[in-house]
């Protein structure tokens, strides 16, 4: 039978790049997808790509009423009525050099990447219990200094802190396992607008492995962590970087 057979999954950011392949290799492997993302259209798109196993939720994650919405929506949903996986993925970036940092900038990113996840998270708890699995998305920018990316990674730095402290307070007490996937350069629409084409080869040229990551290899180890392949690591990160972060 399939790893996550039967299984209720929800996935933020799902419209697109890494959540979007995720979804589907949820779906791939059994799951029922509650999908989240910002338009309306953009997920009724990707429903099109994944079928009717995704169930498409509009929801902005750096509003809590939101979340509290979508997790409403997955509890009454015939298909949802719990949670045994939680990909708190949606996340935004942007480079800017210290000086060029404003506070809007400040707070958009941070309301989206660590706010975002938090409630993620806090919303769901009801929803989740023993045997549930949480994955977070960082990146490679929360313990390695890329220039410009000081602000961005420290949300990613925030949210492998909450993956951490999440273990002491939900593993032991509620059989809640909580990791993180810490992607290098991904090809995905965030990247390819950040990086641009001759920049996009350029960090190709120094990932070891010789060549930018596919989101389904950032799917790849969701699906693991979600599965009871992985029933064992708790409060883990996983680096899927082509080995980018140890040169
Ligand atoms: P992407 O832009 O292709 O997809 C992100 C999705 O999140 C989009 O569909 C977007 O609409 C959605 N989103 C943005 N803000 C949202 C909000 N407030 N509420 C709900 N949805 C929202 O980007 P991606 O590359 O797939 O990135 C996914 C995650 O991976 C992000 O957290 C990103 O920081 C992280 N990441 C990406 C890379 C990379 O190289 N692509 C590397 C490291 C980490």
């Amino acid at each position: 039978s399939k790893p996550l057979e039967g299984k209720v999954s929800v996935v933020t950011g799902a419209a697109s790049g890494i959540g979007l392949a995720t979804a589907k290799r949820l779906v791939k492997d059994g799951s029922i997808v509650f999908i989240a993302d910002l338009h309306e259209d953009a997920l009724a798109k990707a429903v099109s790509e994944i079928g009717s196993n995704a169930i498409p939720i509009v929801a902005d994650v750096s509003k809590v009423s939101d979340i509290k919405k979508l997790f409403e929506t997955v509890k009454d949903s015939p298909k949802g009525g719990r949670v045994d996986v939680l990909f708190a993925n949606a996340g935004i970036a942007a480079a800017a050099p210290i000086g060029s940092i404003s506070e809007e900038l400040y707070d958009r990113i941070f309301s989206v990447n660590a706010k975002g996840v938090l409630f993620t998270v806090q919303e769901a708890l009801p929803l989740l219990g023993k045997g549930s699995s949480v994955i977070l998305t960082s990146s490679i920018d929360n313990f390695k200094g890329l220039p410009g990316y000081s602000l961005y990674g420290a949300t990613k730095a925030a949210v492998r802190s909450f993956a951490r402290t999440w273990t002491a307070d939900l593993t032991k007490s509620r059989g809640i396992r909580v990791n993180v996937v810490s992607p290098g350069p991904i090809v995905t629409p965030m990247f390819e607008a950040g990086a641009g084409e001759v920049k996009a080869k350029i960090i190709a040229s120094q990932v070891p492995i010789g060549r930018n990551g596919r989101p389904e290899e950032i799917a790849n180890v969701v699906a693991f962590l979600a599965s009871d392949a992985s029933s064992f690591i708790a409060g883990a990160e996983i680096q899927a970087d082509g080995g980018l972060a140890q040169i």
